[in-house]
């Protein structure tokens, strides 16, 4: 191996880059890790809005790879804001020594694999190239924003923001007049912090979302203290779960209680806040009559909450609760009740066209200081299919992808050896707590670059039958359920022109147990040499 071949380069400094960094250190091999950004962190560097914060409860939204490193870490919160954990984020970058093998502010153009020499070229906006045996994709599912292209953006003369791309610098909303377009997760959170502090807020929204109470408070020091004592019991547990999370999920249908049962089960939920609503009954997202008793509980939820019953009627979801992610809020709906907030329902009267001073829909214009783009992203594949990736015979990964992303295990891709991706398209990644998903990766890919380095070999690459049977059960497993059934992101159909193609897999426990049966079978579904 030449002096300039690292084992490894890693794209990306969030969750997941400074875990396979940390990983693969630790079993001695060289890693150099590029990141766009001019820090770490990842989704917690760049989504620096108001309100933004985890909706997995912090003590599980966190890593488990050193139990020194879970018991001193103090989480203030349920769930912890953003600064928090960006906090811990360089906090681990720190104490375990990452920084001098992290390049930031640094984007990778390209990575072209080498069949001669196995080895690939990567390639960095600065034009700089260094040589890797392995390339680890650390590119997160939700790191490529998507702005729509609204006629006349251009032409506006006031702010433009991106919750997915935030300024460093505290934005003031005060005595402003905001559009905020978008209701999911982030315009969600940032709606009710934003409306408390401008003139006026209106609020564009093409599709009403469900969302739940996050039941946001203080962490206790004795609750902390109760986890910390058996914290291997909790991430027990939540491994155990469909999502990866502790969601108290439970074996009974919703179609097997008495109405006042199922009603008191909802409410409890409500009550206890978050996403293990979705744990309510067995059967919430795989059957429509189940999951149309939970809708029907939400939107009662919301024409309590929200005092004019025309500004509530538009707030009410009509699909299927979970198929678009569920949002976690805090004060959401109460807000439409503020004298200064007004609610656009875009779904009626689109919106036409950015002007110099304001947004103008299909029947009126909204004169605004400041436009906030809660527009989501290109999400799964949108980081990957930015960077030219170039395999065997030269194909190119968008190429491979056109009609939607191909995987084995969301790890790995038929025709491009020595290249993997942590939470790619076809593995539970966004359908779970992402960071025992992240770890879960990390830690299979560092096993794999060990095992081969014991043998003697230099490629792995998935099989292609492999990954045709994985593709197929990603899909057969989805279509059993009702995730098909609307237009998420999760389906690319946010994006225009996208392959409308699902992309995670559900189901935490049945995904490691297939890893871990793939290695106990010596790789099986790789070619290896
Ligand atoms: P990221 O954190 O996205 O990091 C990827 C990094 O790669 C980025 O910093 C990016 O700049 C860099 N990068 C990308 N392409 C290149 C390139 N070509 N060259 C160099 N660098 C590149 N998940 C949960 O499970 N629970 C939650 O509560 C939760 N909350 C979220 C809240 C928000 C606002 C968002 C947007 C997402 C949330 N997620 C949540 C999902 C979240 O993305 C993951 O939990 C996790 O942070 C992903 O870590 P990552 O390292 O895989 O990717
Ligand atoms: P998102 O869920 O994709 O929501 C984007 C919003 O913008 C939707 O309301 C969408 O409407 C709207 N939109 C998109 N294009 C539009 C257009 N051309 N015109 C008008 N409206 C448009 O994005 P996000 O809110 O950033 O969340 C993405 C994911 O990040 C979440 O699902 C979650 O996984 C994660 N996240 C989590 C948290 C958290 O609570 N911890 C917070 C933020 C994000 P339609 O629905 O009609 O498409």
């Amino acid at each position: 191996m030449s002096d300039r071949t690292l084992d490894a380069v890693i794209v990306g400094a969030g969750f997941a880059g400074l875990c396979m960094l940390h990983r693969l250190r630790g079993l001695g091999f060289t890693a150099r890790v590029f990141e766009a950004g001019s820090g770490v962190g990842g989704t917690w560097f760049w989504n620096r809005y108001p309100g933004a914060r985890c909706d997995v409860e912090s003590l599980e939204y966190s890593y488990q790879f050193d139990d020194a490193l879970q018991q001193e870490w103090e989480w203030t919160e349920r769930y912890a804001s953003q600064p928090e954990i960006l906090r811990y984020l360089n906090h681990v970058a720190d104490r375990y020594d990452l920084r001098r093998d992290i390049t930031l502010r640094t984007r990778v153009a390209s990575a072209i694999f080498d069949e001669t020499s196995d080895r690939w070229q990567v390639r960095t906006d600065d034009g700089a190239e260094v040589e890797a045996r392995f390339v680890v994709m650390a590119t997160g599912c939700l790191s490529s924003t998507n702005t729509p292209s609204i006629p006349g953006r251009e032409t506006f003369t006031g702010a433009m923001l991106h919750t997915g791309n935030w300024p460093h610098e505290p934005v003031a909303f005060a005595g402003k007049r905001v559009a905020v377009i978008g209701t999911g997760s982030s315009g969600i959170q940032a709606i009710p912090l934003i409306a408390a502090q401008a003139s006026h807020l209106y609020v564009f929204q093409r599709t009403a979302n469900f969302s739940v109470p996050a039941q946001n408070r203080p962490l206790a020091a004795a609750e902390q203290l109760a986890v910390k004592r058996d914290y291997a019991a909790l991430r027990t547990r939540g491994g155990q779960m469909p999502f990866g999370f502790d969601t108290r999920s439970t074996e009974v249908s919703a179609l097997q209680v008495s109405d006042a049962e199922r009603r008191a089960e909802y409410e409890a939920r409500w009550a206890e806040g978050g996403l293990p609503f979705l744990g309510s009954f067995a059967d919430m997202i795989l059957d429509a009559r189940a999951n149309a008793t939970a809708a029907d509980f939400i939107r009662e939820k919301i024409r309590g909450l929200v005092r004019d019953p025309a500004t509530a009627e538009k707030l009410m979801p009509r699909g299927v609760v979970g198929c678009k992610r569920l949002c976690s809020d805090t004060d959401y709906f109460e807000t439409f009740n503020r004298a200064n907030v007004t609610l656009v329902d875009i779904a009626e009267t689109p919106i036409q066209a950015i002007t110099a001073t304001g947004v103008r829909t299909a029947s009126a214009e909204y004169a605004v200081d400041c436009i906030v783009f809660a527009t989501g992203f290109d999400a799964m594949t949108g980081a990957l299919t930015r960077v030219d990736i170039r395999g065997k015979g030269g194909r190119a990964l968008r190429d491979k992808w056109a009609e939607g992303p191909r995987t084995y295990l969301g790890l790995s891709s038929a025709g491009f050896p020595n290249f993997f991706i942590i939470t790619g398209p076809g593995s539970p990644s966004v359908l779970s707590n992402m960071v025992p998903s992240i770890e879960q990766h990390a830690n299979w890919i560092a096993a794999c670059l060990d095992w081969m380095r014991a043998r003697g070999l230099s490629r792995i690459e998935a099989a292609p039958d492999a990954e045709d049977a994985w593709v197929a059960h990603v899909n057969e497993v989805a279509d059993a359920t009702l995730y098909p059934s609307c237009n998420s992101w999760y389906l690319g159909a946010n994006i225009p022109g996208k392959p409308r193609v699902f992309m995670p897999y559900l189901g935490f426990p049945a995904y490691v147990q297939k890893c871990d049966e793939v290695v106990a079978g010596g790789y099986e579904g790789f070619v290896v040499g």
